[in-house]
């Protein structure tokens, strides 16, 4: 009897940072489809994936489900939540009592109990607090600081073992569409295209550039963040403060590191560090914890974070072109959300499994962009 071998579809991942990593390994997982990843830099996850915050805070409503699935997801490939995820737990200053009980939802969404706090435990978590009138103090239970390191290896194994082809120093510059549908995509230095029946665009800032370049434009806006490590006393717990001025620190390396919370429209790249983000810094640490002000500088760095419009993910195929694919637009939360929401996508290209309309690309017409941008 003659035997015919089924041809399984071979997908192209742009990107390999933590949503690239991730819906690789989702799509490859159980062989229904050939993955190849391709990645600019010489190496994977150098950009927003290992330059955050490593905060583990899921307040957001929007975000309990995924937080709690991607924690799931994680501990399962690191075979112990302690690989990754420490769960010391956050204060959060919120600016209303109706703004503390929001975010204290939004914490028990993700499976996270959150307290209010008396002024002795507010003194033992955030010492640096010298104010207070601070706000609405309140202690989120299992909130942590987690390890890009150990979290992006575990992904970089997983889809390894999976069988996914990752190729580093490949820059995808173009998307080859014909009969209306993406067939593969054309590679910085080589002679052939790379042919593929879907292309995962999961490209971070750059994420934008492939799609609208061929009729498919989601607009994405790549939003500047600092981070300073302060040489100051590494006590208390995460500390951020909602609402303006926003700002957070936690213990760091024998110090604190902290955020001015700013957001600067910036183009793709690794941005320089600003003068400016210091002189936002101190005005958001002077009237909380005046004496952090004191604390020498001892390194600060710049990265970005990427939001469409609404700020909500852009997951899943295209309706706009055949074979397109979007894992984009994780903003603030990728490294916290991005393992779930990931297989989310994954589960629409392999099962037709249908997405939320708020997430999907065409609802982000390339007039939208972010109301607080759209001078
Ligand atoms: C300062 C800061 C603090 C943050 N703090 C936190 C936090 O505390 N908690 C949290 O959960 N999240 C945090 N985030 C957000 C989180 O880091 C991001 O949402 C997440 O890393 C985005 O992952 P990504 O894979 O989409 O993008 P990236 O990690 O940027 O990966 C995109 C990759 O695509 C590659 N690429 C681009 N174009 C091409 C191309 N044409 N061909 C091939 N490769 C290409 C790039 O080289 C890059 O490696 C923070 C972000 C910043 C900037």
């Amino acid at each position: 009897m003659a035997h015919t071998t089924r041809r399984v579809p071979h997908t192209i991942v742009v990107g390999g940072g933590i949503a690239g990593l991730s819906v690789a390994w989702h799509l490859a997982r159980d062989g229904r489809r050939r993955v190849t990843l391709l990645e600019h830099e010489l190496l994977l996850a150098t950009h927003s994936s290992a330059r955050n915050a490593q905060i583990w805070l899921p307040v957001d409503p929007d975000d309990g489900a995924l937080a709690r699935r991607s924690a799931e997801l994680l501990t399962g490939l690191l075979g112990h939540e302690h690989g990754w995820l420490s769960r010391c737990g956050a204060v959060v200053l919120a600016a209303t009592a109706q703004g503390a009980r929001s975010l204290g939802e939004g914490a028990r969404l993700a499976g996270l109990a959150a307290h209010p706090m008396t002024r002795a435990s507010l003194a033992e978590h955030a010492p640096a607090i010298e104010r207070e009138d601070c706000g609405v103090p309140l202690f989120v239970e299992g909130a942590g600081v987690f390890d890009p390191h150990a979290m992006l290896t575990a992904l970089t194994r997983a889809c390894r073992d999976a069988g996914v082809t990752i190729r580093t120093r490949a820059h995808a510059t173009e998307l080859i569409v014909q009969g209306g549908a993406v067939r593969g995509v054309r590679l910085r230095g080589a002679r052939e295209p790379l042919d593929a029946d879907e292309v995962v665009d999961a490209a971070g800032a750059w994420a934008g550039r492939l799609g609208a370049a061929v009729g498919a434009p989601v607009p994405l806006v790549p939003l500047r963040r600092h981070l300073v490590l302060l040489a100051a006393p590494p006590r208390g717990t995460t500390v951020w403060r909602f609402g303006a001025p926003e700002v957070y620190w936690r213990p760091e390396s024998g110090g604190l590191l902290a955020s001015p919370c700013d957001e600067t429209p910036h183009a793709p790249g690794l941005p320089p560090v600003a003068p400016e983000a210091l002189e936002l810094l101190t005005r958001a640490l002077a009237p909380l914890a005046p004496s952090l002000l004191d604390a020498p500088i001892r390194t600060q760095w710049a990265c970005l974070r990427t939001y469409a419009h609404d700020r909500q993910l852009v997951l899943g195929p295209d309706p706009r072109l055949r074979g397109l694919a979007w894992v984009a637009g994780f903003g603030g939360r990728g490294m916290t959300v991005a393992v779930a929401a990931t297989e989310r996508c994954a589960q629409a290209l392999l099962d037709d499994t249908p997405l939320p309309a708020e997430l999907r690309p065409e609802r982000a017409q390339p007039s939208a962009l972010l109301p607080a941008f759209a001078a």
